[in-house]
């Protein structure tokens, strides 16, 4: 495989692979002035942050009383705050202490993405209440922002490669944002790189 000298990885590597999210690959190609074209095949990537609330209620746990709150483990919400809940206490080989995780929605995150994570927790606090009827105190509740969560544009096509550059880009945003897509996005990007 013949490269121009300029644009050839550096001289002991025969490719640069990057896998790391969609910001970081559209700010790392965009510096390099022959790499342009590859950071704007990337540009249109769409991916939104993810508030998410953990949550636990230990003295809840009596031997009379399996769960607290509603007769279901997980849900897909229309509340505005959330999308999802899952009581994390029901998956198998957890202890018996109600805990669930809460996450807010794309717009939402994203329209309180600079917001302070013990104000965000009582807001999801609150939504929590109202989608499950459970309104007792946790002892435990903490809000962590996940910045690179839900691809809502993603690439289309399962990794960026330019051979003559030797330059290839993968990640769960390529096609989604679970890590089924990541490991389909690496594994794609690996057989068409040992391929050319
Ligand atoms: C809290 C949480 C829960 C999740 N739960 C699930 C689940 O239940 N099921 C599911 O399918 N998926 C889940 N996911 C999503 C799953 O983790 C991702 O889809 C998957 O990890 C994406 O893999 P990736 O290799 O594309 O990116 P990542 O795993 O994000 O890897 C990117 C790597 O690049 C590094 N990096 C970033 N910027 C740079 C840079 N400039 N230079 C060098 N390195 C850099 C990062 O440190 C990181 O190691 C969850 C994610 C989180 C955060």
């Amino acid at each position: 495989m013949t490269r121009p000298t300029r644009t050839a990885p550096p001289d002991g590597f025969d490719a640069v692979l990057l896998a790391v999210p969609a910001s970081g690959a559209r700010e790392l190609l965009s510096k390099v002035e022959h790499l342009a074209p590859l950071a704007q095949r990337v540009e249109g990537v769409d991916v939104a942050p993810c508030w998410t609330l953990i949550t636990a209620f230990p003295h809840a746990a009596q031997p009379t009383l399996n769960t607290l709150g509603p007769q279901w483990n997980a849900a897909r919400s229309t509340h505005h705050r959330v999308a999802w809940l899952a009581r994390e206490s029901s998956k198998p080989g957890r202890t018996l202490i109600e805990r669930w995780t809460v996450q807010a929605s794309p717009g939402w995150s994203r329209e309180h993405e600079g917001d302070d994570p013990a104000r965000v927790s009582a807001k999801l606090l609150k939504a929590f209440g109202e989608i499950t009827g459970i309104r007792a105190t946790p002892t435990f509740a903490e809000a962590r922002l996940w910045r690179q969560a839900q691809t809502l544009v993603p690439l289309g096509e399962s990794f960026v490669w330019d051979a003559a550059l030797g330059v290839g880009v993968c990640g769960d945003w390529c096609i989604g944002h679970r890590v089924e897509d990541a490991f389909v996005s690496g594994l794609e990007l690996a057989l068409r790189v040992i391929g050319d």
